[in-house]
């Protein structure tokens, strides 16, 4: 197995702006394994096993990144992103919190898994506290493939990282030449080299082999404007999400209920609809407690408040534009310190 490097010469050629700067930038790579760090089981094949590389390996595989920044890297864990947990997050965010507020470091890079990266990028920028960058990279393709993206988008990362224009927008996410919000991406394809999309909004700005552009910035509240502190948490609330389909029932709504559930994310129909049967039923979970959200199964819109559903009358939450996972992470998080729905539909409405 090797890494292949064949970008050598596009990466060489690379923004005479971006690679002006020589290298004095701080940059510490958090890495988490994912695909970027995947190796094919067999070669040309299309299996592969996410984590086989270590962080030093992709570092070097990509040239002239001394260039662009001082760069230095960290195994926190090393799985697949599926693989991804509360547990993981909480030391993950503790991780990127001790390193942003020492002197020492200009940014934070963090690979991992593409599969859950839109949920981890949303729950870092809740709990992180800075104005550095912190950006996200992973890749679709495994480090060993012909053509890996991953030391493009590691480049293209980098390259973000070390410009100005990335300070106070928050945990970014680049892949496949763009840069999105953390808080607006999703994964969208299984396979496709263009599987981030933030569709409601558009991307954050584009990477053109390391010279970077700017679009609008979020208005939504992050990091510093956070009123989410990890601190002294040890664990986050059980929220389920459940994927609502014709016919769906009951009853796993009502065993999440009893199996625990401080929260409900209910994937729902279109504006987050659901059958009559499983809207009473979040409706008893509701009265009982247990917050509930509704949230869409569609990639794309906005949940309304009141709109077919009386969220007033049932005390149901509306999720606006936060897809089911990105809407586990809030809830988990709001769930910390309220219960009230009022306060968390607040929460949803300006995060
Ligand atoms: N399951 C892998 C992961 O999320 C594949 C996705 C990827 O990294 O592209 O780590």
């Amino acid at each position: 197995m090797r890494l292949i490097a064949s970008f050598a010469a596009f990466i060489a050629s690379g923004s005479a702006a971006a690679l002006a700067q020589q290298g004095t930038t701080r940059i510490v790579v958090l890495a988490t394994g994912g695909t970027i760090a995947g190796a094919q089981t067999k070669e040309g094949g299309y299996g592969y096993k996410s984590g086989s590389f270590d962080i030093k390996d992709l570092i070097s595989a990509v040239p002239n990144l001394d260039k662009l920044a001082i760069v230095s890297g960290e195994q926190v864990v090393n799985i697949g992103s599926q693989d991804m947990d509360n547990g993981i997050w909480l030391m993950l965010a503790r991780r990127v919190n001790e390193v942003v507020s020492s002197p020492d470091a200009d940014a934070v890079l963090v690979t991992h898994g593409t599969d859950t990266m839109e949920e981890t990028s949303y729950f870092l920028s809740l709990v992180t506290k800075t104005t550095k960058p912190i950006i996200m990279v992973g890749s679709m393709r495994p480090a060993t493939a012909i053509s890996a993206d991953g030391p493009s988008n590691l480049f293209n990362g980098i390259s973000a990282a070390i410009d100005p224009g990335a300070i106070v927008r928050g945990v970014l996410v680049v892949l496949n030449d763009q840069i999105h919000y953390a808080r607006n991406v999703a994964k969208l394809s299984t396979t496709d080299l263009q599987t981030f999309q933030s569709r409601n909004r558009g991307p954050a700005g584009l990477t053109n082999t390391g010279a970077i552009t700017w679009f609008a910035k979020s208005d939504k509240r992050h990091g510093m404007t956070s009123e989410f502190s990890i601190e002294g948490m040890t664990q986050l609330p059980r929220v389920d999400i459940l994927y609502a389909s014709a016919g769906m029932n009951a009853d796993l709504i009502e065993a999440s209920v009893k199996l625990g559930a401080k929260g409900l994310v209910i994937a729902g129909v279109g504006d987050g609809n659901m059958t009559t049967l499983a809207l009473d039923a979040i409706t008893a979970a509701a009265k009982a407690g247990v917050v509930v959200v509704r949230s869409t199964r569609l990639p794309s819109g906005i949940v309304y408040r009141n709109n077919e559903v009386d969220d007033n009358a049932l005390g149901l939450v509306a999720s606006g534009e936060l897809n089911p996972g990105k809407s586990r992470v809030l809830l988990m998080l709001a769930l910390s310190t309220t219960t009230d729905v009022v306060t968390i539909q607040r929460m949803f409405n300006e995060y």
